[in-house]
């Protein structure tokens, strides 16, 4: 299996003439890009080939700019264009045309000197400078970027950068931001004989085998409240308009300030926990289960619950269980665990013990999140019974009701909080602990 991850790179700041080389080719491939984007959707035109085909003649005569701008051009433009389409089919897309916004250049191979890649220059002070050279209407331009920790990690540990650059202009600081992807080739796994299951929710993550379960506060459900609380703020204060219904400049540089911190808090807990739960699957040597996300999962449970539709789709939105699974997904291909994944449906409704089914809890029960069986009067967290019925692991299966067995299994249990994640291989010491007892 295939992984890719991108890498930015920051530019030293430039001098005049360099940055305005690339600005004059960023520009021209900008305005070519609109158009380009524009035409292909109207004639829903989904070849690259084709496109460059219809209009190369007439962009050489227009622009000049080196050729092969052409070909990445074009490529760029169909690959936006077919986004937009998808959305529209949806009904998504908001707008009759699309936008273009977040311009990078795309580079071609032949631009550059992939073969020479990666070409450093040193210092004074001992720094290592990547430099990478593109070409512009005056003449090759050199890059000198300053690569990080994370860029040599990865050329260390194998991964290979795939052809073509993007690069995205700062115009304020005269700099450069070049997006590179590193992909590398993973074995699959065979599965193994124990699992681990793991069951994500608004404001905690369970996980546990047949002998532990630990559960995690993430309050990412907390954190999202927050930030809605913020925004609010931010739309009452900053807006105009007739009806003051429209964020001002100034509320609309808030509103995404705010939206992207929000998300990077959120993606760097949730990578972190995804790392730290691999790492104790690969200690235990087990497989991870996790419960299969329909493609559609938030306008789904929104649908059934009307009640507090808005706010519910605003939280679910916002832990991005989806973004979660394919954090874990990804360590555990890089670490070499197997996954599974399996059906979630009645897990929270299924007694464990004595497998009673579709056991329906009670407000009060609901509220208090537990689960209590009224067949055998088992009672445990609800997260904790979904995780043991995703593994399978117990006597009965939804489908299959026998008698209860009197020494079905009880693992030990433990809650603890996010910051925990901070240490390394926190979550595994906690497991083996756990284990032992
Ligand atoms: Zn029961």
């Amino acid at each position: 299996m295939k992984l890719t991850r991108t890498v930015v790179l920051e530019s030293l700041p430039l001098t005049r003439r360099k940055f305005e080389a690339i600005k004059e080719v960023y520009d021209e491939y900008s305005a070519i890009l609109e158009f380009l984007t524009d035409y292909a959707v109207e004639n829903r035109v989904k070849s690259h080939l084709k496109l460059r085909k219809l209009f190369y003649g007439k962009l050489k005569e227009e622009y000049d700019l080196p050729t092969h701008y052409y070909y990445t051009v074009c490529q760029d433009a169909v690959t936006r264009a077919k986004s937009f389409l998808e959305l529209k089919k949806k009904g998504r897309a908001g707008t009759e045309k699309p936008v273009v916004r977040k311009i990078s250049l795309w580079l071609d191979d032949v631009l550059w000197d992939y073969k020479r890649f990666p070409q450093f220059n040193t210092l004074k002070d001992g720094r290592k400078i990547l430099v990478i050279g593109l070409t512009t209407k005056r003449g090759r331009v050199k890059l000198p970027l300053k690569p990080h920790k994370l860029f040599f990690k990865y050329l260390n540990e194998g991964w290979k950068v795939k052809a073509g650059v993007k690069l995205h202009i700062v115009e304020k600081e005269r700099k450069v931001l070049a997006y590179f992807v590193f992909e590398k080739e993973f074995d699959e796994r065979e599965l193994t004989g124990n699992f681990l299951s793991v069951d994500y929710n608004a404001d905690n993550v369970s996980f546990g085998t047949g002998e532990f379960l630990i559960q995690v506060q993430t309050e990412l459900g907390r954190l999202t409240r927050f930030y809605s609380s913020v925004r609010k703020g931010i739309q009452e204060s900053h807006s105009v308009g007739w009806n003051r219904k429209l964020p001002s400049t100034r509320g609309k540089e808030l509103l995404r300030k705010f939206g992207r911190r929000k998300m990077s808090r959120r993606i760097d807990l949730q990578r972190k926990l995804a790392k730290r739960l691999v790492e104790v699957a690969k200690e235990l040597n087990t497989t991870i289960v996790l419960e299969v996300v329909p493609k559609n999962f938030n306008q789904k449970v929104t649908k059934r619950r009307r009640k507090s539709e808005k706010r519910l789709r605003d939280t679910l939105h916002n832990i991005g269980m989806n973004g979660f699974q394919r954090f874990v997904l990804e360590k555990a291909i890089e670490y070499g665990v197997p996954v599974v994944f399996v059906n979630p449906s009645y897990s929270s409704q299924v007694c464990p013990h004595c497998g009673a089914f579709k056991v329906k809890p009670d407000d009060d029960a609901l509220r208090r999140r537990v689960f209590e069986c009224p067949v055998c009067g088992f009672s445990l967290d609800r997260d904790f019974v979904a995780v043991l019925n995703l593994l399978g692991l117990f006597p009965f299966s939804p489908k299959a009701c026998e008698p209860p067995v009197e020494d079905s299994v009880s693992p030990v249990m433990l809650v603890v909080e996010a910051n925990l994640l901070h240490h390394k291989n926190s979550l595994v010491v906690v497991s083996e602990c756990l284990q032992r007892k």
